[in-house]
């Protein structure tokens, strides 16, 4: 594989970055993964301007214009021949001697790969998932992308452990988002609920473009917290991200979803989801 570090495209042997990088040190960084589908990016200017929110929130420099930014997805993608998968990208704020305080004059690392991966023939797509819930043990800036996953893979591994597929994270008895993922149920009447924006949660490109697209769609929507009480006894529930579109949710804490089977506001908004991104990818 072709990655790239710093300006540079290397096979993956020789990429290299300090051991005084402060995102390897500290988890000084933050990072973004776009979809590849047909070759083609899916919400690119979507993941870049979160990308710029993130570094703005942290006062850390941008590694450098959005062009650019695109202009290396777009050869990382041609020289990897991936045409369906992710690129990841992460900046950190770069290598300094250890200390709390944040460097000055200090260049700002861009690290990028590709993962070539088949996305839209999924079996949990067909099948459903299982989720468990768990205690959202993560720090209260979750709307910063940061690389800092620990509290996730931990939840990860509790659903693993439990022999569910993810988690449903939970605070102050409602569920603010999945491990690495957005959090909807769909109630007896139809309504399609999900958290609403704030700092609990990742602003997920994926729910923004998916909430527009249920409105299109006549879909009632309401930007609001429930609790796993509540979504254990909904008419179905469903997860977004941008690696897993749309993905329906069957179980939750044991308790099965309707007959068990992926619901048809989740069937239909995935298929509408990855019909309309196709189209507008770069
Ligand atoms: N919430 C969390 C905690 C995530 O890690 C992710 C995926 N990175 C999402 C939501 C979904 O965001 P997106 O749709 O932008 O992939």
């Amino acid at each position: 594989r072709t990655v790239y570090v710093n300006g540079k495209y290397l096979p993956e042997e020789e990429a290299m970055i300090s051991v005084f990088d402060r995102g390897f040190l500290m988890a000084d960084g933050v990072y973004e993964v776009t979809t590849v589908l047909d070759g083609k990016l899916i919400d690119f200017d979507g993941h870049a301007a979160r990308l710029e929110r993130s570094l703005g929130e942290l006062d850390m420099a941008a590694p450098c214009d959005r062009a650019t930014l695109l202009a290396i997805h777009r050869e990382l993608v041609a020289r990897n021949a991936v045409t369906e998968g992710l690129v990841y990208l992460q900046v950190t704020r770069g290598a300094a001697d250890r200390d709390f305080a944040y460097p000055e004059g200090v260049a700002p690392s861009l690290v990028m790969f590709t993962q070539a991966k088949s996305l839209i023939d999924s079996k949990a797509a067909k099948t459903g998932m299982k989720v468990i819930s768990v205690p959202d043990i993560r720090w209260a800036r979750r709307d910063i992308k940061t690389v800092q996953l620990l509290a996730p893979s931990m939840a990860k591994m509790a659903a693993k452990a439990a022999g569910a597929d993810d988690a449903w994270l939970v605070e102050d008895g409602q569920v603010t988002e999945g491990s690495s993922n957005n959090a909807y149920i769909v109630t007896a009447d139809g309504t399609l609920v999900t958290r609403d924006l704030s700092n609990r949660i990742l602003h997920g490109i994926t729910r923004a473009a998916v909430l527009r697209f249920a409105r299109e769609a006549g879909i009632k929507v309401e930007e609001r917290a429930f609790t796993i009480e509540e979504a254990k006894v909904a008419r179905e529930a469903f997860i977004t991200s941008a690696s897993t579109f749309v993905m329906p949710v069957v179980e939750i804490d044991g308790a099965r979803l309707g007959d068990g089977a992926p619901g048809p506001v989740a069937t239909r908004l995935r298929e509408i989801y990855i019909e309309e991104s196709r189209k507008a990818a770069v």
